[in-house]
């Protein structure tokens, strides 16, 4: 045990999955534990709403709407928190460096722990997009969602938009898993598909209404056969016949976004599409300091089994993007897995029996995307995984959805209660729409 005969359990990320796990291995372990975070900044960012809040107020609020305080969430469950950027772990030591990261230019400390659980996220690889800087958008942060809105409302006068999704590279850390049976963690073309769908549907509403364009002025592309293949071949086929019928066009198997120039969007498969607007998503790469690990995959990603926990060193475990078994890289999907984590953490402390804790991970995607004018789309599907869900729905409750669960997440200290998700699947699949 570290300092103290209480066991230490260090989270290193503090933004859905980090958030998440420390609630989690609270509420399994009980108060015989220390549990520390630590994260670069000290506020959660409520990534999924940053496009609805664009699209959908003439004035996006985001620091206010899309924001919570990290410190004092944490404080409610007794967790400490350190703002910090972590720079190594070594796994045989039971040891992280980092640098406190208050004020630049503090002195590298280092932190031991007895439970490890990697929460980190991936880096959104925008920089690896030649042109991205000088003509690319997107909606992943503040900075981008904003330039973005200045972009559209202020400069655009029509045009080609192109919405789509560079390659993604995916490690080989998850190869052999099968969460359901005869099902695997499928190797995916485009990290997370959700948000180009979304995009390219509440933006068409957004040009609509402001006199601007519709549909038929986006190009939706993805590096894949099929785009959002996560959500199961039927439900794309619906989803695709619906874009199409709306006047959106449509191109698949672009391979990776080679470069972009002024008006122009080039694709490893020679393709070159016109475009005054480019929205992005890049390929989601594991952060350096993780590559090269005894504990990570061929490109960085952390190697875990179904129950977040690394095969060799047992005391470390992964929840979120981070993770080689998350794929897609979905929120919905590291929700489940800070459970786990939680239920694995508490059985290792004798505070829950292997019966309880032994859950693993059944990937679904719950995915509810803006299509602006008060409607959205709702998918539940674990089809991909070798499940048998794959659902579907349109209209105005899966909407109403979206908007409470943000509110539930932001009212609770992100804790959405089991209950949450219940209601809104019979909502959405037994209600709406
Ligand atoms: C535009 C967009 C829309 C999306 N919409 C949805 C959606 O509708 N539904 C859904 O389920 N998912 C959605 N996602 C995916 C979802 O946002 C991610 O799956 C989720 O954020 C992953 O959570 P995480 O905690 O694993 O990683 P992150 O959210 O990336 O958090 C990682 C944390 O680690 C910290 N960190 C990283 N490196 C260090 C370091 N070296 N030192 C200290 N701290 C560090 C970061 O500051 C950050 O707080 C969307 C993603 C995007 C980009």
């Amino acid at each position: 045990m570290s300092h103290t005969n209480t066991p230490h359990v260090l989270i290193l990320g503090g933004n859905f999955a980090g958030l998440g796990s420390a609630q989690a291995v609270r509420k399994y372990a009980g108060k015989d534990v220390n549990i520390t975070v630590i994260d670069r900044k000290n506020y959660l960012l409520y990534v999924p709403n940053i496009s609805t809040e664009i699209f959908e107020s003439d004035h996006p609020e985001l620091e206010k709407n899309l924001t919570m305080d990290l410190p004092s969430t944490l404080a409610k469950d007794n967790v400490n928190f350190i703002q910090g950027e972590v720079t190594g772990i070594d796994v045989n030591r039971q040891r992280v460096k980092f640098n406190p990261a208050e004020r630049p230019g503090a002195e590298p400390q280092t932190i031991e722990y007895d439970f490890l659980v990697v929460s980190v996220g991936c880096e959104l690889a925008y920089e690896d997009i030649e042109g991205f800087a000088e003509y690319g958008d997107t909606v992943s942060d503040f900075y981008h969602a904003k330039k973005l809105f200045k972009k559209l409302t202020e400069d655009y006068h029509g045009g080609n938009i192109v919405v789509g999704s560079a390659l993604f590279k995916q490690g080989d850390g998850a190869i052999g898993l099968q969460p359901y049976p005869g099902g695997s963690i499928p190797s995916a073309k485009a990290a997370c598909e959700g948000p180009p769908v979304e995009v390219s549907l509440s933006l068409a509403n957004w040009l609509n209404q402001h006199g601007k364009g519709g549909p038929d002025d986006i190009t939706i592309t993805t590096p894949a056969e099929m785009i959002a293949e996560d959500a199961g071949e039927d439900v794309v086929t619906q989803l695709l016949e619906a874009a199409s019928s709306m006047g959106f066009k449509y191109v698949n198997n672009t391979g990776d976004i080679k470069r972009l120039t002024e008006h122009t969007i080039e694709y490893e498969n020679g393709q070159v599409i016109n475009a005054e607007i480019k929205i992005l998503f890049p390929n989601w790469k594991a952060y350096d300091f993780l590559k090269n690990l005894p504990i990570a995959d061929n490109e960085g990603f952390i190697v875990t089994d179904l129950y977040m926990r690394n095969p060799t060193y047992r005391n470390v475990f992964a929840a979120g993007d981070c993770a080689a078994v998350t794929v897609p890289k979905l929120g919905a999907i590291g929700h489940q897995e800070c459970d786990i984590v939680g239920r694995q953490i508490a059985k290792d402390l004798h505070q829950l029996s292997a019966e309880k804790a032994d859950v693993s991970l059944q990937p679904v995607v719950f995915c509810i995307g803006d299509m602006g004018d008060g409607k959205a789309f709702y998918i539940h599907s674990n089809s991909w995984f070798g499940g048998p869900e794959q659902k579907l729905v349109m209209g105005h409750v899966p909407h109403f959805l979206k908007m409470q669960y943000k509110r539930m997440f932001m009212n609770n200290d992100g804790k959405v209660p089991p209950w949450g998700l219940d209601v809104a699947e019979v909502l959405a699949e037994k209600i709406a729409v």
